[in-house]
């Protein structure tokens, strides 16, 4: 028997309070915009950092020779080696590591621990690879990477930056002050390994870089997984910060849209979830409703005052229910994805996880919590690259003139739910016009951020 309310207070109310109707979410887009205007205008400007990448240059297909990647930001960790064909073949030969997991303990230890961590798996790497003798480095000859780190990094050049702050769940100690590029040299000199770093790379920019091998037409660049970022290609001449530096041709602008933190349909268990779980409270608050990092506990949290104000599972609460990130993103986007009369994947999920039995009228309320979770985040993440098309079509004019934008996405929360991306486009689709809509193509450009980066390595080789 059900103790189920007739109706739920809680549900009702976050729903309502994660709206996002066609003009509030243009005005979203166009308070992103703004502050992309005034991060661009000054260091610091606005939410969004608005990055300059020094990568001035994207790869034309002429790129040839070896180039490494290493690849840093999230869950994992990677190593790749890349062997660019060159422009008749225009082959890539792409070896990857094993993605490796980050220690818990290194993600806030200190910075020589993660980077020893990092330089032992790249001499493993090395030490284990097989080179053609078409690829293999002349006496001498260092081996170049291209490293993409995912953070927001103060670039002073194409190989050099520092840390501004910690996100998705890193705070490594230090840092301060350091260069990154630095950090990594000292320790693979540590290891014997004689490599350097080229081009250091967020990982939007390695994925744009990638995808633009392939396709002229790429001009932004999106993640969505852990944490969500984007970058697009901007005219220098539009860059007031950069006008005492140079001003003509095109730049990469790593706009750290996670930053954004305004107007946006915050509720009670976004504010409860900042200050209890995560280690950068009041920042990031766009990211951390979009990204994968943090979709499921929101959810985790509507269900738990759900099951205490309105008995959402009888009478008793799941113990399961009170630990944090007891609901994984990948479970709440899968019960969201139930589409079976019965729910009965949203049933086995609460069985698994929670350890509950719901009944229909409650496996029901939990799928609405995930779909509106689900459809707010893929929304937002619409209206932030609306606002990045947008400047892009003010600089440009490209879409006025008929021409075909894409914008490479990747991701893990991108590649593996659907429903999330529908409404991320339909969004796309509302606060664009029509016909600029139409030449809008959405690529998923899995895993080229490393290729991208080795690519950006080769182009700023030192040799
Ligand atoms: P990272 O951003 O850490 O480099 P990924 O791009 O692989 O790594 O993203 C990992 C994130 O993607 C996880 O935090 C998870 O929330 C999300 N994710 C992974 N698999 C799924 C899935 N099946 N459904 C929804 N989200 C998923």
């Amino acid at each position: 028997r059900s103790n189920l309310d007739s109706t739920c207070p809680v549900l009702t109310t976050f729903q309502k309070e994660c709206d996002t109707p066609t003009p509030f979410l243009r005005n979203i887009a166009n308070a992103i915009a703004d502050d992309m205007q005034a991060g661009l205008a000054v260091e610091g400007g606005g939410d969004l950092k608005m990055l300059l990448t020094y990568v001035d240059h994207l790869p034309s297909g002429n790129e040839e020779g070896l180039f490494y990647a290493l690849d840093l930001g999230g869950t994992n960790f990677r190593v790749r080696s890349v062997q660019l064909g060159g422009m008749e073949e225009r082959v890539i030969v792409d070896t990857k590591s094993e993605p490796v997991s980050i220690p818990k303990e290194l993600k806030t230890g200190t910075s020589k621990e993660l980077f020893g961590f990092i330089a032992s798996k790249l001499a493993n790497f090395v030490a284990n690879e097989n080179i053609p003798a078409r690829f293999r480095l002349e006496e001498g000859r260092k081996r170049e990477i291209g490293f993409t780190f995912s953070f927001p990094v103060n670039q002073t050049s194409i190989d050099s930056g520092t840390v501004i702050q910690w996100t998705k769940g890193f705070k490594v100690s230090g840092m301060d002050g350091k260069n990154v590029v630095a950090c990594l040299n000292e320790a693979m000199e540590a290891h014997g390994l004689d490599m350097q770093v080229s081009a250091l790379v967020n990982d939007t920019v390695g994925t744009l870089a990638g995808a633009r091998y392939w396709d002229e037409d790429v001009m932004m660049g999106v993640i969505i997984g852990t944490g969500t970022n984007a970058c697009y290609v901007d005219q220098k001449d539009a860059i007031p910060k950069l006008q005492s530096i140079s001003s003509s041709g095109t730049t990469i602008i790593n706009t750290e849209w996670g930053g954004f933190s305004k107007i946006l349909p915050r509720t009670i268990f976004d504010q409860e979830m900042d200050e209890a779980n995560t280690i950068n409270p009041g920042e990031q608050l766009y990211e951390k409703m979009i990204s994968g990092m943090y979709l499921g506990e929101i959810g985790r949290r509507v269900l738990l005052q759900m099951c205490e104000s309105s008995h959402l599972f009888g009478q008793s609460v799941p113990v399961n229910l009170s630990t944090r990130f007891a609901l994984s993103t990948k479970d709440l986007c899968k019960m969201q994805e139930d589409k079976t009369d019965d729910l009965l994947i949203v049933g086995s999920i609460l069985n698994e996880v929670l350890e509950v039995e719901a009944n229909l009228e409650a496996r029901r309320r939990v799928s609405q919590v995930c779909d509106t979770v689900v459809k707010r985040g893929g929304r937002l993440a619409g209206a932030g690259i609306v606002a990045i098309l947008e400047k892009i079509e003010k600089e440009t004019k490209r879409l006025s003139s008929g021409q075909r934008t894409v914008v490479a996405m990747d991701g893990g929360l991108y590649e593996n739910h659907p429903l999330y991306v529908e409404y991320m486009k339909e969004a796309v689709f509302e606060l664009l016009d029509d016909t600029f809509a139409s030449l809008i193509a959405f690529k998923h450009t899995k895993d080229v951020s490393g290729i991208g980066a080795a690519l950006l390595a080769a182009t700023n080789s030192i040799y």
